[in-house]
């Protein structure tokens, strides 16, 4: 991987539809998969962001969530984080171990949050969420099956990501605060 390479990983528990997520996200993209040693899917996406002609990488992971068993090397060098839960309720606690995961391997990289498959359940969009609102995290209510707000968080997460490459050091209460206002 490059350095100018943006890469955004997924986190969340099996079956909460990161892989759908990102291939709704990828349909009118360049779109090319490729398969590393650790069992994850690499997905290389050209974007404009901010302006700027980017490549990035979406990492996904090939199951390994199911076992708690995420590879270090999936968390290196990663400029964004997008969790996703769904309906399930246990899906929305263990947010709290795959953010101390984060935090453990990739500390203080902007991250959002998707409440994903809101076509199964409209009634969570009017629930907030604990674990984003404490963080400062922007949340999006999204469905991978519909399409619903999947382009706008995965938009976000560009933006936040591309900052994260081009100034690593900093820290990024502000760009969230801005996407959140
Ligand atoms: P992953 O394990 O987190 O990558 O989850 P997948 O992307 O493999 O999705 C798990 C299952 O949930 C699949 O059967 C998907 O079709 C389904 N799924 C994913 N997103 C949605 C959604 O937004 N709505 C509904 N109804 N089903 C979804
Ligand atoms: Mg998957």
């Amino acid at each position: 991987m490059s350095n100018k390479v943006i890469k955004v990983i997924l986190l969340g528990d099996s079956a909460v539809g990161k892989s759908k997520l990102v291939e709704r996200f990828m349909i009118d993209g360049f779109r090319e998969q490729q398969q590393s040693t650790f069992a994850v899917n690499i997905f290389p996406y050209k974007a404009k962001i901010d302006g700027e002609d980017c490549d990035v990488e979406f990492w996904d992971t090939a199951g390994q969530e199911r076992f708690n068993n995420v590879h270090p090397s999936y968390y290196d060098r990663a400029h964004a984080c997008i969790f996703v839960f769904d309906d399930r309720q246990i899906t929305y606690k263990n947010l709290e171990k795959w953010y101390n995961e984060l935090q453990t391997y990739r500390k203080g990289i902007p991250s959002i949050v998707i409440c994903n498959k809101i076509d199964l359940n409209m009634e969570a969009t009017k629930t907030t969420f604990n674990f984003a609102s404490k963080r400062e995290l922007p949340l999006y209510y999204a469905s991978a099956a519909d399409g619903t707000n999947v382009v706008k968080a995965f938009t976000d997460a560009l933006k936040l990501a591309k900052k994260c490459r081009d100034n690593p050091e900093k820290e990024f209460v502000d760009d969230v605060l801005e996407l959140l206002n």
